[in-house]
C-alpha cells in the first residue's frame, strides 16, 4: 500500500525523502511553498534528483505536492484573487519541472458572494493557469464546509470540473476528516458515500486520500485533525477506507497532529490493519 504523511521540504526534497523512509512512508506530501507566507525558494535541482534516487530505489509511489492555505481562487477581490492565481500558477509550474505528479490545493472561500459564484471564479482561475502542456494533475480537495468554502459538496466540485478546459489536468483529493463534516458518511455508509462520489464526480478522477481522524462530530462543517483512532471516524472506519476496493490502491497521506515518531506509529498501525 501506498502510506505516508506530511513532512516539511524544509531542510530540501533530498532530506525530506529521508525522512520518510525513517517514518516507514513510502509516499509524503510537503507544502509547495511556506504554507502561510509567499515566499517561493528557487529550486535546486540537484537536490531533487538526490531525492528521486531514494524515491524510485524504495519504490516510492506518487508524491503529492500542497498548496499554502492563503490562497482564495473564489475571492471577489481582484488583488486577493490575482495573488491566489500567480502563486498557484508559480508552484504549478515548478511542480510540472520537477515532474510531481500531483498537487493538491484548497478550492477557495466566496466569502458571501454564493457557492455558484465560487465554483466559476475558480474555475475561470484554473482555466488561466492550466496551458494543457502541463503533466501534473491539480487536485481539488474536498472540504468540510465551514464559513464559505467551497467543495464541501461533490456537486460543487463536478460544477468546478465542468467548466475547466482541460479537466484531464484537474483530479480530487479527498480528506476524510473534511468530507466526515461536511455530511457525507464515510463512517456508516462507506459504499453510499463512494457512489455518490461515483454517480457525480466519477471515481477515475479520485487520486489521492488525505487520511485523517476528526475531532469534530458529524457534519459539524468544522476542520480539526485527529489522531488516527482517536477522534469521531475512528480505527474501524479507518481500516474499511484502507481495504475498501475502489480506494486501496490509492496514496494516502496522514494530515495528523503528529510529529515524526507519532506518524511512524500510525503507519505501523496501517499497515498492520490493511488487509
Ligand atoms: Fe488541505
Ligand atoms: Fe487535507
Ligand atoms: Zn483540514
Amino acid at each position: 500500500m501506498y502510506i505516508g504523511c506530511h513532512l516539511t521540504i524544509a531542510g530540501g526534497y533530498k532530506k525530506a525523502a529521508e525522512l520518510a523512509l525513517s517514518v516507514g512512508a513510502n509516499v509524503f506530501q510537503f507544502f509547495s511553498r511556506n504554507p502561510r507566507g509567499s515566499s517561493s525558494k528557487e529550486l535546486d535541482i540537484h537536490d531533487v534528483s538526490e531525492m528521486k534516487k531514494i524515491l524510485k530505489d524504495n519504490e516510492f509511489g506518487p508524491l503529492l505536492a500542497h498548496a499554502p492555505y492563503i490562497l482564495n481562487l473564489a475571492s471577489y477581490k481582484e488583488n486577493t484573487y490575482g495573488l491566489g492565481k500567480r502563486i498557484l500558477k508559480e508552484d504549478y509550474e515548478k511542480m510540472n519541472k520537477i515532474s510531481i505528479p500531483y498537487f493538491t490545493f484548497h478550492p477557495g472561500n466566496h466569502v458571501g458572494k454564493g457557492s455558484e459564484y465560487g465554483v466559476t471564479r475558480i474555475a475561470d482561475a484554473l482555466n488561466e493557469i492550466i496551458t494543457g502542456n502541463e503533466t501534473t494533475i491539480l487536485l481539488l480537495e474536498t472540504m468540510s464546509g465551514k464559513g464559505t468554502e467551497v467543495g464541501h459538496t461533490f456537486e460543487e466540485i463536478r460544477g468546478i470540473m465542468d467548466r475547466i478546459n482541460h479537466d484531464e489536468l484537474v483530479g480530487v483529493c479527498l480528506d476524510t476528516c473534511h468530507v466526515y463534516s461536511a455530511g457525507l458518511d464515510i463512517v456508516n455508509d462507506l459504499d453510499g458515500v463512494l457512489e455518490k462520489f461515483d454517480d457525480i464526480i466519477g471515481m477515475e478522477k479520485l487520486k489521492a486520500i488525505h487520511l485523517n481522524d476528526s475531532m469534530m462530530e458529524f457534519d459539524s462543517r468544522k476542520d480539526r485533525h485527529a489522531k488516527i483512532g482517536e477522534g469521531t471516524i475512528g480505527l474501524e472506519a479507518i481500516k474499511n477506507i484502507i481495504n475498501h476496493p475502489s480506494l486501496k490502491d490509492l496514496p494516502f497521506y496522514l494530515e495528523t497532529p503528529n510529529e515524526l515518531d507519532g506518524y511512524k506509529k500510525e503507519i505501523e498501525t496501517l499497515k498492520g490493519i490493511r488487509e
